[in-house]
């Protein structure tokens, strides 16, 4: 395989990507400095303000240009995102181009009617002569720090977000996925979108901050906690306003009327898709005693029989891990948890003859909350899996975590499921299912406690794109108003009876107040 070469900065600044299923190279990309950053924001900003002023309709054509190449070019963008992050192709079908093409239809469906303003009624009876009216504004460019986990599909939904709204993007991939980034850029160009309107900038973690400390007006990371804590430090200084989708530590409920093997399957693929690196993984799992036993058994099972492999062989269920030190993450939650009692059911070691970052999905049992493997994010292809007597333990054990991405619940009884979803802490809670919310193009994804700030996807996801103009318009530009100098006796007999006019509980009171306020307000003589 030719690897990719982008041309501009000498070798020494540029970084190799390889193929975690591999380790081949699949290519190189310059490292962005600080004023190469700065550079390409002031751009952006010049570009936007030409941007915002198109019409909304000229905005959705490029973007319905954009899905189109996405559907028709849909095997050799796969093939981008299978070279540098080894998922086998039904995920970057399925978890990368489809959720791209379905988020993009739900902007061209909901934009225009999003960003007309929306009157705001006034119940103050002397506020009704004036029109009230929402405008919701573009920011200006939007910075976009991206994770390596779903390289394509998280940046395209948040940067065609910023774009339809009149915002300009400079971009900032993962160091370990830049090539997919630059796919949407190419893609985004061929669609007729000024390049100036949408730039990826590549590079490591230096590039992000650079990214934060130059000139953006939001910005919208998505990374791990630890990262996310330094960004919002950051913004903090300089009061710049941040979406932070961060990490999870996922549970799913199994209650005892659940259906073992539905439960079991959706625990499976829960736990295993992506390899575990999801955000919304299942990353802890508690079944009623009652079935504890045939969950595990029918877990077991099914484990068993997952093909791992690169993502490139067709047959392929689990691809690698992005990196050996993910994977050294993962191996060392096990071997914690094994050395506090937890029982190995399945996997639990590299699998080293398909090189060197594929792990077997492992099933653990025993678990409990004394272990890393329950408490700090695995992001690994691992199943701990733990009994529970009754519901209000299985609420208090999903709750007692610091993050707070989504939950899962699983129960034939929806009412049942739903009632408890409300009382679970996260940001989303399935009934039934699970991950599949990050597909639903309406619903908002984000999540509470350390999981972050703020909602990406939706009409949230769009409220964050935008800031809010309240636009007032007065329905009488000849008077004077009423609350205008000038002040004195007869001013507070006129908003003493209007107060009461508008508050009594005593309609005497009220009929004699709107009197008083009418016969001072006459009284008295503004300037
Ligand atoms: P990471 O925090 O290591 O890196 C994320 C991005 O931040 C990268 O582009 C990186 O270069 C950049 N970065 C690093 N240091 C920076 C700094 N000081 N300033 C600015 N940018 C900086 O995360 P990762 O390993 O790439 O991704 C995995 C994490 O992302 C997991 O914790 C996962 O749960 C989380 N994630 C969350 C969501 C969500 O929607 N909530 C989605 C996907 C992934």
């Amino acid at each position: 395989m030719n690897a990719i070469q982008t041309p501009v900065v000498p070798a020494a600044n540029r970084i190799t990507i390889r193929n975690p299923a591999t380790g081949e190279t699949v290519g190189t990309v310059p490292c962005f400095g600080s004023e190469e950053i700065s550079a390409a924001v002031a751009k952006a900003r010049a570009a936007q303000s030409r941007w915002a002023q198109t019409s909304i309709a000229e905005r959705m054509k490029i973007v319905r240009r954009f899905t189109q190449l996405v559907c028709d070019e849909k095997d050799a963008i796969a093939a981008v995102i299978i070279r540098e992050a080894g998922k086998p192709v039904a995920e970057a079908i399925s978890t990368e181009i489809l959720v791209v093409l379905d988020a993009a239809k739900f902007l061209l469906n909901h934009v225009p009617e999003f960003l007309r303003p929306e009157p705001v009624p006034h119940a103050n009876p002397v506020m009704k002569l004036k029109r009230g009216l929402l405008c919701r504004e573009p920011y200006g460019v939007i910075g976009i720090i991206s994770p390596w986990n779903y390289p394509f599909s998280l940046p395209s939904v948040q940067a065609l977000t910023a774009l339809i709204t009149g915002n300009a993007v400079v971009l900032k991939p993962s160091e370990f996925t830049p090539f997919s980034s630059l796919e949407i850029e190419r893609l985004l160009r061929a669609a007729g979108l000024d390049p100036d309107l949408l730039q990826v900038v590549t590079g490591e973690g230096a590039a992000g901050s650079a990214l934060l400390q130059s000139t953006i007006d939001k910005l919208i990371f998505t990374g791990s906690v630890a990262t996310g804590k330094r960004v919002a430090q950051a913004a903090a200084a300089r009061l710049l306003p941040v979406v932070l989708e961060l990490g999870g530590k996922d549970p799913m409920l199994v209650l005892e009327d659940a259906d073992v093997d539905v439960a079991s399957s959706a625990a499976v693929w829960g736990a295993f898709m992506n390899a575990g690196q999801t955000c919304l993984s299942v990353e802890r799992c508690y079944v009623h005693e009652a079935i504890y036993d045939d969950f595990l058994k029918a877990c077991v099972a099914k484990t068993v029989k997952l093909r791992v492999g690169p993502g490139t062989d067709p047959a392929a269920d689990v691809g690698p891990m992005i990196h050996e030190r993910q994977l050294r993450i993962v191996q060392s939650h096990v071997d914690d948890a094994i050395a506090r009692g937890a029982l190995l059911l399945a996997g639990g070691k590299p699998v080293a003859q398909l090189g060197a970052n594929f792990f077997a999905p492992t099933v653990l049992a025993g678990v409990d909350h004394s272990m890393a493997i329950m408490r700090e994010e695995t992001f690994g292809p691992v199943l701990p899996v733990r009994s529970f007597k009754t519901e209000e333990e299985a609420v208090a054990l999903a709750n007692d975590s610091e993050f707070g991405l989504a939950a899962s619940i699983f129960t034939p009884n929806r009412k049942r499921g739903e009632a408890l979803a409300r009382r679970l802490n996260a940001g989303t809670v399935m009934v039934n299912d699970l991950i599949s919310c990050f597909g639903i193009s309406e619903a908002p994804h984000g999540g509470v406690k350390a999981s972050g700030i703020g909602r990406t996807h939706g009409h949230f996801g769009l409220e964050e794109m935008v800031w809010p103009k309240y636009l007032d318009s007065d329905g009488m530009p000849r008077m004077k108003k009423l609350w205008w100098y000038s002040y004195g006796p007869a001013f507070q007999r006129q908003m003493n009876g209007f107060i009461e006019l508008l508050f009594s509980k005593d309609l005497t009171k009220r009929i004699r107040g709107g009197m008083r306020s009418a016969r001072s307000y006459l009284q008295r003589k503004p300037f």
